[in-house]
């Protein structure tokens, strides 16, 4: 690779930054990705993780062996720390490393809004070791259920808290519920499935915001099917490991809270001085870049820029997707000499599965549920998923689920028990290193 070839550091192994890095693989530059973990994360099926239905490395891929056929691609595994921009050199925990063109796609973290309590005993849902912290919570219950004489405490034990009525909430809650109906009430036959208690709680006054009203009526009946108690309007305040207290100071007796409540920018957005706008996201300008700098991009999660209606950009991977397709653009455009153009999303639509055979779809206007959405549902993930062994791998556990009504991946791996939620931690490092630079 020539020496004098431009280079482009991209932060993030993500849906952005993936994207970034193959767009830019014919472009006369030198690429180099840099990500804390070596691996692409498919964040859509981690419940699936947490819920016992596939392993990990089925929703995880190497990025060298994503990239093994780019030429212009260096990897390297880091934690970024910084950007100092008027230099234009990226701060990593691995030395620094100077640019000319940043692309930042940190992604975003688990938002507790200031619940301490929930911070502390929840358990959120971004990483792998989060999933499976889920996983091992949820099983562990079980063992420890099955052995408990005292019946107010065991009920404690089999109730199941997920906050937060979005997709994430929704789809863990039904596969929550199926998980324990259809296997474990046969893995522990001396349980009463009748202790056994699947809430959902959002605090609003709907399922799904972003979905149309019928099919967020659809999902509410969907899941009332599927034993899952759904509640709305409520709140949750505290939660010290063994009750789970609403506002108004209803209590809940659980032992497992699952936070799907809130996402927030990753640690690092508060890094780069700029000004942060809700969600503790990036303000970018309509080209995407730093006001400060303009040869620096902010895409995906991490990145705030209002749609013509002035709502933000919802945090989802077609977002991130398009963002960094538009960067790698600008990029070529500089190249040539041209300006920068405003960055215009197109909606594809969303969709989200509430367990077997069931789901709902909002494309172009159009509005599917049940069988047909499901089925589109499963066809659309195996194709969105990077590397054919994953796909198989998926293919082949959803099929085995599917007609044999099983888990197969029900193991409490116990150095989990019990540590901070990955996530939680790395996001206090964040916060500390922020506040130490900030002096
Ligand atoms: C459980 C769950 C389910 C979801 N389901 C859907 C769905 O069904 N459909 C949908 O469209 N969207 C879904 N999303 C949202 C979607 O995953 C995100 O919008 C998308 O991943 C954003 O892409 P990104 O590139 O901005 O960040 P990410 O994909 O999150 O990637 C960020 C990357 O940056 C790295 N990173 C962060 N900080 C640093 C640092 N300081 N140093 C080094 N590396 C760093 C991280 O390790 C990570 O690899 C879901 C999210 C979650 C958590």
């Amino acid at each position: 690779m020539p020496e004098e070839r431009p280079h482009v550091v991209i932060v993030g192994a993500g849906f952005g930054g993936l994207r970034a890095a193959r767009a830019l693989r014919r472009t006369p530059v030198q690429v180099t990705l840099v990500d804390r973990r070596n691996y692409h994360l498919f964040q859509p099926l981690l419940y699936q993780v947490a819920t016992a239905g596939l392993s990990p490395e089925d929703i995880a891929h190497p990025v060298r062996a994503i990239f093994r056929r780019q030429r212009n691609f260096a990897f390297r595994l880091a934690e970024v720390v910084g950007v100092d921009l008027p230099g234009r050199v990226l701060e990593t925990s691995t030395g620094r490393l100077p640019y000319d063109w940043l692309i930042l796609a940190p992604g975003g973290a688990s938002h507790f809004f200031g619940l301490e309590s929930v911070e502390q005993n929840g358990l959120p849902l971004k990483e792998i070791e989060d999933a499976v912290a889920i996983r091992n919570q949820v099983l562990r219950m079980f063992e420890t259920a099955v052995q408990e004489p005292d019946p107010d405490r065991r009920r404690g034990m089999l109730n199941f808290v997920v906050v937060g009525g979005g997709p994430t909430g929704v789809e863990s809650a039904g596969a929550l519920s199926e998980l324990i109906r259809l296997v474990l009430t046969k893995d522990f036959p001396k349980l009463d499935v009748k202790d056994v208690r699947v809430i959902l709680l959002e605090a609003t006054d709907r399922l799904l915001g972003a979905m149309p009203e019928r099919l967020r009526e659809v999902t509410a009946e969907i899941l009332w099917r599927k034993h899952v108690e759904v509640r709305f309007g409520a709140q949750v305040t505290r939660f010290d490991g063994e009750r789970v207290v609403l506002r108004g100071e209803e209590v809940i007796p659980a032992r497992t809270l699952i936070w799907a409540a809130g996402v927030r920018a990753a640690p690092l957005a508060a890094l780069l001085g700029a000004e942060l706008g809700p969600q503790g996201r990036v303000r970018v300008g309509p080209g995407l870049q730093l006001p400060a700098s303009d040869r620096v991009f902010v895409i995906g999660d991490a990145a705030w820029l209002e749609d013509e209606r002035g709502e933000g950009l919802p945090m989802m991977a077609p977002v991130a997707q398009q963002q960094a397709d538009h960067a790698a653009r600008s990029i070529q455009r500089a190249l040539r000499g041209e300006p920068t153009l405003p960055f215009r999303y197109k909606n594809p639509g969303s969709m989200a599965t509430i367990g077997r055979n069931a789901a709902v779809v909002h494309v172009k206007g159009l509005q599917v549920s049940g069988f047909f959405a499901w089925v589109a549902w499963l066809v659309l993930h195996i194709v969105l998923l990077i590397g054919f062994r994953n796909r198989l791998l998926v293919l082949i556990n959803w099929a085995w689920d599917y007609f044999l009504y099983d888990r197969a991946v029900r193991l409490i791996y116990a150095h989990e028990i019990h540590t901070a939620p990955a996530e939680t931690r790395r996001a206090r490092q964040g916060t500390a290193e922020a506040e130490r630079r900030a002096g």
